[in-house]
């Protein structure tokens, strides 16, 4: 992208009118990190959204409200209770790149090495979106979401304004794992999960697991969900249940689709082994 020109708004509406009237020439600016990988040189006006009260975490309702401009470094720093989102932050490139990015640019346009997407497709999360003064504000489910690159629904003004993540119940565990090369290496494969136990016979009664970076786009892996249902959560089922992920996994930084495969698996019986032990601690 060609920055030309840098606009200030100084509410949601005034933001909203101006990426409306600017249509394509127009765009998004939050923490600004991705423009980096945007190649094309197309002129446009960048409208900063950093100073539209969009920033900061609050519990809410049984859950986590996180302004679509919170930096992820304040992610990763914010502890509460049944809180778990500071785990993939901690992970994500340096302390300088996430006082900067934040979580609305990390899930509105998704990279292929994004980790945000996949801990909130684990954590069942769902994302609330302005859409003009005349509309009524879209809360669409990670599911949702995620089922398509998001930066499409942003082309006729909408923002992303926050980002709801329940909080984690009674006997219900987090557990993430990303690979990297080196420390703040993009991602070669990201996987989350959330898994709750049945209190009396210590059965898995729901599962939510995801992947990234090593498919084209994040994704649930409900294949490997479903094999681990009603069944006791131990190291054999979940490399078992692991081996059912059904997903494109590509070669990639000289690995082969093989060894992506394998990589993946082993990555997604780590994180459930990291839910199971975090649920089982969790018993209120
Ligand atoms: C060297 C480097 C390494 C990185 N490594 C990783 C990594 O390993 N894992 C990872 O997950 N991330 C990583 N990132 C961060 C990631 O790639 C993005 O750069 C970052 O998340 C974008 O956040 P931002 O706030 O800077 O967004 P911006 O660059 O400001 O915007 C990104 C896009 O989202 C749009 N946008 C922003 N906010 C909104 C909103 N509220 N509503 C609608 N549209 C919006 C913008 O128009 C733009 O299209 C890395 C970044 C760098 C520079």
């Amino acid at each position: 992208m060609k920055l030309c020109e840098f606009l200030r708004p100084a509410s949601l509406p005034a933001a909203y009118g101006q990426l409306r009237d600017l249509g394509p020439r127009g765009m998004i600016l939050a923490g600004g990190t991705a423009l980096h990988f945007m190649q094309d040189h197309t002129p446009v006006t960048a409208v900063d959204i950093t100073r539209l009260g969009l920033s900061g975490i609050r519990a809410e309702d049984g859950g986590y409200v996180i302004g679509a401009t919170t930096p992820l470094a304040d992610i990763q720093r914010y502890r509460a209770p049944r809180w778990a989102m500071h785990e993939i932050c901690r992970r994500i490139a340096t302390h300088q790149i996430r006082n900067v990015s934040t979580i609305g640019g990390n899930i509105a346009r998704v990279f292929p090495w994004a980790d945000m997407p996949v801990a909130l497709l684990a954590m069942d999360a769902s994302m609330r979106i302005y859409a003009g003064p005349d509309a009524p504000e879209e809360t669409p489910s990670a599911d949702e979401y995620f089922a398509e690159q998001p930066a499409r629904r942003f082309l006729g003004g909408k923002i992303l304004t926050s980002v709801r993540v329940p909080a984690l119940l009674a006997h219900e565990g987090y557990g993430s794992v990303k690979v990297v090369r080196t420390a703040a290496a993009f991602s070669m494969v990201t996987v989350a999960a959330v898994l709750k136990l049945d209190p009396a016979s210590g059965a898995i009664r729901a599962a939510r697991v995801a992947a990234g970076s090593a498919i084209p786009f994040p994704r649930r892996l409900p294949e490997v969900e479903d094999a681990l249902l009603g069944k006791e959560p131990n190291e054999a089922l979940f490399l078992e249940a692991a081996s059912k992920a059904d997903a494109p996994w590509r070669g990639k930084e000289g690995m082969t689709a093989e060894y992506s495969k394998h990589l993946a698996e082993v990555s997604i019986a780590d994180a459930l082994a990291d839910a199971a032990r975090h649920a089982l601690e969790r018993a209120e």
